[in-house]
């Protein structure tokens, strides 16, 4: 049952039609199975509970709930927070305390960028506010000026360049502005199965806005969207504890100067990614998903493969902008394609 009715403005009608989706349960147990939808990251939230009769689950997905609102509130790159807060000091030069939480985050996060050898990178919150996607509303308008690309590009902001002493951080970049767009929203959901699995609700499904994370023994049937339309491009079932999320560039972009700009950045050239529309990976880290959909996404199609192996993923789904794809031999199996044309337009590597 949805526990909020409120309408989807423009905006999460969109978010909601990218990435993964709950496909209907074909399930004899469905009766004891919760679901609740919320609103948060700018997108539908959904949980969904199997659970003993006897527990349904309330405390559970209360603290679920206060979690994610918790890095809603406090990690969004251009809203006031503990985010803005710490991006606040190191443009002035100066240390800013940090919780335990965020400061994992940001320890996982600078590993991830090593690993993505630089692509999947959130210290480029400068940049990505250059390009006017700090903002909840996706306006038309022009490219910034090549002189403040290239001031971003020159400044090569980097999560190394934090010094971390006690629960304070630092940087002496002042143009080291962290954005956790890629990346909270896998912590979260990783978060999110934690806490249910402490609580001993283990077969559990998060969904924010498309990238959703699962466990449990029975698993769950999920559709991998379309990125050209508006059905499916084919379902899976989840096994075990798994992530399933999907970068696209179709989802989020402006159009400046008459051109297409997605809001994912190649921090090499401080400018929009080209080259792929969308990367779907699976892994059992919905936080190590999330920045490698992204990080692939900035490889495109000459490079993703060599980034996928460096960041240890193996089932990867990359779509390209004439509507043909790749699906790793790891995913590939799993697979069931939504139409015999896009089975005939996904290789198999
Ligand atoms: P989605 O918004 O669909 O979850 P991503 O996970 O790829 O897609 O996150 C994109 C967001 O991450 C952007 O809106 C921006 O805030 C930030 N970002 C853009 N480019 C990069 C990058 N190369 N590395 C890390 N973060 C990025
Ligand atoms: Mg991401």
């Amino acid at each position: 049952m949805a526990a909020d009715h409120t309408p989807l403005t423009r905006r999460q009608a969109l978010a909601a039609l990218t990435g993964a989706v709950l496909m209907p349960l074909a399930d004899p147990a469905a009766g004891s199975v919760r679901h609740e939808r919320h609103f948060l990251f700018g997108s539908p939230v959904d949980v969904m509970l199997r659970h003993a009769p006897e527990s349904p689950g309330d405390a559970a997905l209360a603290s679920v709930m206060r979690g994610l609102q918790h890095i809603h509130a406090q990690w969004n790159a251009w809203k006031p927070g503990e985010l803005g807060r710490i991006n606040q000091a190191f443009r002035e030069g100066r240390s800013a305390r940090v919780t335990p939480a965020l400061l994992a985050t940001i320890r996982s996060a600078a590993r991830l960028e090593r690993a993505s050898a630089g692509l999947f990178n959130p210290g480029i919150g400068g940049a990505v506010r250059a390009w006017g996607f700090h903002d909840d509303v996706m306006r038309d308008g022009a490219r910034p000026a090549a002189a403040t690309l290239a001031a971003w590009r020159d400044a090569a902001p980097s999560l190394a360049q934090i010094e971390m002493r006690g629960d304070r951080v630092a940087s002496r970049n002042p143009r080291l502005q962290l954005d956790f767009g890629a990346y909270a929203k896998g912590v979260a959901i990783d978060r999110a199965l934690d806490e249910f699995a402490a609580r001993g609700q283990g077969d559990a499904l998060v969904n924010l806005g498309g990238n959703l994370g699962a466990m449990g023994a029975t698993g769950w049937q999920i559709g991998i969207r379309d990125p050209f339309g508006e059905g499916l491009l084919a379902s899976l079932a989840t096994q075990g504890r798994e992530a399933v999320v999907t970068s696209g560039s179709y989802e989020r972009f402006r159009m400046l100067d008459g051109e297409r700009c997605t809001h994912i950045l190649d921090p090499s050239i401080a400018a929009p990614a080209q080259g792929l529309v969308s990367v779907t990976v699976l892994h059992r880290s919905a936080a190590l998903a999330d920045a490698a959909a992204t990080a692939l996404l900035v490889a495109g199609p000459l490079r993703w493969r060599e980034v996928a192996q460096r960041m240890g993923v193996t089932q990867v789904l990359a779509v390209g902008p004439d509507g043909r794809g790749i699906a790793s031999g790891a995913l590939a199996a799993r697979l069931q394609f939504a139409s015999r044309d896009w089975r005939g337009r996904i290789a198999t590597v």
